[in-house]
């Protein structure tokens, strides 16, 4: 069951890195392209909208949210907070 890519490139590099971290994505409706979710218990989401003003500032937010989830791999190669 292929994901429907996003028009955005920006975002959809963004959506792959959050799959690439085992995040799920769940299709949305209208204006909302669909919603990220971490596979942990902390249930981290994330909406992901079709056409947001800014698809690069969206694409880092997403990018942010993946990162500040505190059990996605991958935070502690940057150094913890
Ligand atoms: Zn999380």
């Amino acid at each position: 069951m292929a994901r429907k890519r996003h028009p955005n490139k920006h975002i959809e590099a963004a959506i792959q890195y959050a799959e690439d971290r085992g995040w799920t994505f769940v299709k949305g409706l209208g204006h909302c392209f669909g919603i990220l979710r971490c596979p942990f218990a902390c249930f981290c989401s994330k909406s992901v909208w079709s056409t947001p003003r800014s698809p690069e500032n969206h694409a880092k937010d997403i990018t942010r949210t993946v990162e500040k989830c505190p059990q996605t791999p991958g935070r502690e190669a940057r150094g913890e907070e």
